[in-house]
């Protein structure tokens, strides 16, 4: 059986121009980068339709390391709509290099379903994240230099915000101290490191509509308080407009292409886990300029990336999806069950039926928003009939239609079925969207609504801290501001280890971390960290390159 990357290599790849042309970009319209990648320029002048094409959002169950694979039935579902005669347009995320080098593997979907060109994509691509990555700590060198020279907006260095980050995964860095080396080396005080995409700069960037929002964000931005207990921002630092020149790049949508040709725009990448987990809203904006129907993804399960798509991303978007569609295994669902990882390719009907209502309470979730749901089986070579028959005639019970995709081994041939009712459905997605919670709702009231009504939980608890930061929030009206949940995407609950649908459970709020420029409170519950750490057996050492540059191991 052939790796991802080899089925990559042996791809014939299509000038980036002729790609574009496809969905009606000109020549001028965008900037490429080399053969088969290329920026689409924001110029006001670019001719877009008005009607904005149909949007597809494609979601999962909690995730499970056997692999959902939902970046993979995105791209094999938007070349089944090509197939179809559709002018389709895929808008994912980018990858982030910690789990490329780690252990989850790239983002650019897998098998005869991919993005190319795949290693491209996946180590540094258009350097948007290190643009990201340097704009961040020019902040933070910015911030620590303000201290240095006399401290003039009275920065207490105790109660500061802003770490720095690495697009890397480095848990030595989670706390470190700074400033060590005697008087002209800086003030010391403890510092850590965050992985890029946790930066609220990758958040920004992925909400913002054009460069002059990106800058009003970046100066709102709450970097530390003061020694009277008041927040400072970017805009006393004075340090906006530089922030926003190393972005001015990195703010534009990446075309590349899939195996089959299908012009895809891969932007932002923030993880749903920690951060809002969508592709950028541009990017999503302007494949919906451009194409008639959209395939995007959010990240992790619908708990997590689905809820953020729905109260987070749709309200800047100013649209909610046509048809949601949850990507589930066989695999996975007979882990969430109880069964052994290593025993997930034998037939295991029990095992499959205990993990089905973590499959129902995703359903559920999304059908909440008024949107009508798919399931999407992700087919494995290892599922067996009566495997498959069990989820369909569970999933028939929620009110949702299922098929089987098998577009891992089959490219966008896998899908036909499920492309098709991808189209009647979207045609009818007339419902009104309902959304989770008023924009403006008290921050419990938030919390309480999605842990009972995405999560199935029954009670939300603040630690001291978070309590009290909330009542220090209300001055400044920050307890009003959406939330974005920091959870382990393994459990629907804060505890990785409750795998299936968990009942009664409590989810506990540890700390808010408020993000003004972003627009939102992030809320990290249970352990959860904002700097991964490497496996035991992390992907670098499987990967290498020969001396033809063949790349090797990269999934
Ligand atoms: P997700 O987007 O849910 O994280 P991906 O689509 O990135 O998942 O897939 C993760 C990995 O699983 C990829 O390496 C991909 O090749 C593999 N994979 C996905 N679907 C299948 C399948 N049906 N059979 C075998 N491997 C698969």
């Amino acid at each position: 059986m052939k790796t991802d990357i080899e089925i990559a290599q042996e791809a014939v790849v299509q000038p980036i121009g002729e790609i574009a042309e496809k969905v009606g970009l000109k020549a001028h319209e965008i900037e490429p980068y080399g053969y088969d990648k290329a920026k689409i320029n924001l110029d006001k002048s670019v001719d877009r339709q008005s009607d904005l094409g149909k949007l597809i959002l494609v979601t999962s169950i909690n995730p499970t390391p056997a692999g959902e694979g939902k970046s993979t039935v995105t791209v094999g579902l938007a070349d089944a709509l090509s197939l179809a005669g559709q002018k389709t347009m895929i808008a994912l995320r980018e990858p982030s290099l910690g789990p490329v080098m780690g252990l989850k593997g790239g983002a650019t979907g897998g098998g005869y379903s991919q993005v190319i060109p795949m290693a491209d994509i996946n180590l540094h691509f258009t350097g948007d994240f290190h643009a990201l990555t340097s704009a961040h700590n020019t902040l933070a060198a910015a911030m620590d230099n303000s201290i240095y020279q006399g401290n003039p907006l009275k920065i207490d260095p105790r109660r500061i915000l802003w770490k720095r980050v690495l697009d890397i995964n480095d848990r030595a860095l989670r706390h470190t101290t700074i400033g060590l080396g005697g008087p002209t080396s800086g003030v010391p005080r403890e510092d850590g490191f965050d992985i890029t995409v946790a930066s609220e700069l990758m958040a920004i960037l992925t909400l913002s509509t054009d460069l002059q929002d990106l800058k009003q964000r970046i100066e709102k931005i709450v970097v530390a308080y003061n020694y009277d207990k008041k927040p400072v921002t970017v805009a006393d630092l004075g340090v906006a407009g530089a922030l926003t020149v190393l972005l001015k790049d990195a703010i534009k949508p990446n075309l590349v292409q899939t195996l089959a040709h299908t012009p895809s725009i891969i932007h932002g990448g923030p993880f749903a886990n920690i951060a809002q987990g969508t592709n950028s809203v541009l990017a999503t904006k302007t494949a919906l300029q451009l194409a008639d129907y959209v395939v995007t993804e959010a990240g992790f399960g619908a708990d997590l990336g689905g809820e953020k798509f729905m109260d987070i991303k749709v309200p800047k978007l100013g649209k909610a999806p046509d048809a949601v569609v949850v990507v589930a295994t066989v695999r996975a669902l007979k882990h969430h069950g109880g069964a052994a990882l290593a025993d997930l390719n034998q037939e295991d009907l029990l095992a499959l039926k205990g993990g089905l209502e973590n499959l129902g309470q995703n359903i559920k979730a999304m059908q909440r928003y008024g949107r009508p749901v798919l399931v999407a089986v992700n087919r494995f070579t290892a599922d067996t009939d009566a495997e498959i028959k069990l989820i369909e005639d569970f999933v028939a019970t929620l009110g949702a239609q299922v098929f089987l995709a098998d577009v891992w081994a089959q490219g966008g041939a896998g899908a036909q079925d499920l492309a098709q009712a991808v189209i009647e459905t979207s045609a009818q997605a007339d419902a009104d969207f309902t959304p989770l919670y008023q924009e403006d709702a008290p921050a419990l009231e938030k919390l309480q609504a999605i842990v009972e009504n995405i999560y199935g939980g029954v009670a939300v608890e603040l630690s001291a801290k978070a309590e009290k930061q909330l009542t220090d929030f209300a001055q400044y009206g920050w307890d009003k501001l959406p939330i974005v949940m920091a959870k382990t995407q393994y459990s629907l609950s804060d505890d990785p280890k409750k795998l299936g649908a968990p009942k009664d459970f409590t989810v506990h709020i540890r700390e808010f971390v408020p993000k003004l420029g972003a627009g939102f409170l992030v809320a990290l519950t249970g352990s959860i960290l904002t700097m991964p750490g490497l496996p035991k057996h992390p992907a670098a050492l499987d990967i290498d390159i020969d001396e033809n540059g063949q790349i090797s191991g990269l999934f």
